[in-house]
């Protein structure tokens, strides 16, 4: 087993491992990337027709693009090694590599997409590649005459399904819902066109072949039915190809990154749609390559925090209706009260704003405040400051809670009140 160093080393070499790399090696730092598949490029070979949506390209190829992209990282000498595994070890920041080396880099970019979603039924992993596909590739030609079925609601099932129509014997559209998913001008064309079979409700029981898959039975309520085909698209949706050890991921298992790319793990950053759910685009992958690189060569990988490190999170100008003070007067009128607040949260082990992400959001802040000024009269603004940060602490767990409460004057226009209240824990 051979030792190197390296400065970067990226793992996946997609759109967003490419972008990180072509960055980091333009701004001067040393870079390797591997990839485990035979070929980079990632789902830029996924893509069955032509992109419209990447800004300063009119129409391209998926396969063009990571052509281009390529050619880009190694004009610039960036190594890109493909058919070859890359893990990052749990206790240090070594990576190993299928190929039997060890690299101790400074920094490591996850850059390892997203897999497809398998159906989870019996011996399904069994027909892979032999009747059973995730992706049709760009040509749709050589599905000429063959019985194809498709399973999903999502705009990778219908541009499957529009793409295959004018070629294949027979397209059938099978989905587990009652409506689709996929975006309005995926929807048009698959609906208007009578030679995609659609079948809502259904799902997809079991699997029946032999050397290759041949058949499916589909249950449609208390139905069961068998379909013959030659081919099953299995396009369902994609799922992170994370855990990475000590890298934290949300429910879903999306990697969690700040807006400079760094995960939870010091020297560990995230791109791509590894750490995008809510936008799994080219234009984000691209992106962030760059932000990552930057970040590096700022030398902001690491955390500069001494102690626990901390979240803060600002509510500003929640405008509540409230009746406030002594004299009836006063309460007669129903004046809008304007609070700031400010949380302080240990991030712990979790990036800075993954605490905040999981515990405190707008709508949850405004309801408290306002059940509590529903539930009790109050004469003074510095009470209503009091009692909302105090309960506001410790409903959220906060290490600390300020509210600032700014009130219009009454009855008297422009003599205002503004009071500020902290509460700390401990
Ligand atoms: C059918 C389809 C249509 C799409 N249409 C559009 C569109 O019109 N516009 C748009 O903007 N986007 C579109 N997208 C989405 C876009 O392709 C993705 O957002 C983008 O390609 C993601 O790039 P990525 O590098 O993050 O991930 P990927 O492309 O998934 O690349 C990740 C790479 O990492 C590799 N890898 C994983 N683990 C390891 C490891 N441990 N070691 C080494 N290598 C590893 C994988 O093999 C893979 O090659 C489409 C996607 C699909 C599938």
């Amino acid at each position: 087993m051979t030792e190197t160093t390296a400065s970067v080393v990226v793992l996946g070499a997609g759109a967003a491992g490419l972008s990180a790399a072509l960055w980091c090696a333009s701004l001067g730092l040393r870079v390797e990337v591997f990839e485990e598949r035979a070929h980079s490029g990632g789902q830029l070979h996924e893509i069955p027709l032509p992109i419209e949506n990447v800004p300063g390209l009119l129409r391209v190829s998926g396969t063009a693009l990571h052509e281009t992209l390529r050619a880009q990282v190694e004009a610039l000498g960036v190594p890109v090694h493909v058919g070859v595994r890359a893990t990052l070890r749990a206790r240090t920041l070594s990576v190993d590599t299928s190929d039997g080396r060890t690299i101790h880099p400074d920094v490591v970019v996850l850059a390892t997409g997203v897999r497809r979603r398998a159906l989870g039924v019996d011996g399904e992993s069994r027909w892979h590649g032999r009747g059973l596909l995730h992706n049709a590739g760009s040509d749709p030609s050589r599905f000429a005459g063959q019985r194809v079925v498709i399973v999903g609601g999502g705009d990778d099932a219908l541009e499957h399904a529009r793409m295959l129509a004018p070629h294949a014997a027979s397209v059938t559209l099978v989905h587990r819902g009652r409506t689709y998913s996929a975006r309005e001008s995926m929807r048009a064309p698959v609906l208007a066109d009578t030679r995609i079979e659609r079948r809502m409700g259904a799902v997809v029981s079991a699997m029946e072949g032999d050397d290759r898959l041949r058949a499916i039975l589909i249950r449609e309520g208390e139905r069961e039915a068998r379909v013959a085909l030659d081919v099953l698209l299995v396009c369902i949706g994609p799922e992170p190809a994370s855990g990475v050890p000590g890298v934290s991921t949300d429910a879903r298992g999306y990697v969690r990154v700040d807006r400079l790319q760094r995960t939870s793990r010091e020297g560990v950053l995230a791109v791509g749609d590894v750490c995008s759910p809510e936008a799994p685009t080219l234009a984000t992958a691209m992106g962030q390559g760059a932000i990552a690189a930057k970040t590096v060569v700022a030398g902001l990988t690491r955390w500069t925090h001494e102690g626990p490190r901390i979240d803060r999170l600002r509510v500003q100008n929640l405008t509540l209706p409230a009746r406030i003070g002594a004299y009836e007067y006063e309460r007669a009128i129903t004046q809008t009260l304007v609070f700031d607040l400010t949380f302080e949260l240990d991030a712990g082990e979790a990036a800075p704003t993954d605490s905040l992400l999981r515990t405190i959001d707008y709508a949850s802040v405004a309801a408290r405040i306002e059940a509590l000024l529903g539930e009790q009269h109050f004469n003074l603004v510095e009470t209503v400051a009091d009692v909302a940060a105090t309960q506001l602490l410790s409903h959220f767990g906060a290490r600390a809670v300020t509210v600032r409460v700014t009130k219009p004057g009454v009855p008297r226009e422009g003599a205002s009140a503004s009071v500020e209240v902290e509460r700390r824990r401990g």
